[in-house]
């Protein structure tokens, strides 16, 4: 069964789909990071050394989202650059049913596992 190729179609349905999730990552960072700011500008009497959950959690979410954001502009270059729905690792094509589930993924399901097993197994530090 010969790999059936991505369409122009598709990945203009996939752009968009990755430009809206961009814009609504975007918002959501620059509120969070705005809402942090004026925290930390109005919680100077905290002691430093102490953790806010909360504000810990917030910045975790941040972090994520960060992290999501630069794999939706990783993405977005793929497509202009004509390798977007190729693995990164082996140069296979993404199956599209894949790409639709999550379009920012960048591996094939094979090397995706691979790369999930490594973090599965952190080496301890001695
Ligand atoms: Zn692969």
């Amino acid at each position: 069964m010969p790999m059936k190729r991505l369409e122009e179609t598709d990945i203009t349905g996939l752009r968009a789909a990755l430009q809206v999730r961009e814009a609504q990552l975007s918002a959501e960072v620059e509120s969070a990071v705005a809402a942090e700011r004026a925290r930390a500008s109005e919680g100077r009497e905290v002691d430093a050394g102490v953790v806010d959950l909360e504000s810990a959690l917030r910045i975790a979410d941040i972090r994520r989202d960060e992290v999501e954001l630069s794999a939706i502009h990783a993405a977005l270059t793929r497509m202009d650059r004509g390798t977007y729905g190729r693995c990164l690792s082996c140069g296979t094509h993404i199956p599209i049913e894949r790409l639709r589930a999550e379009p920012t993924a960048s591996l094939c399901r094979v090397c995706q596992g691979r790369a999930e097993e490594g973090h599965g197994h952190p080496q301890l530090a001695p």
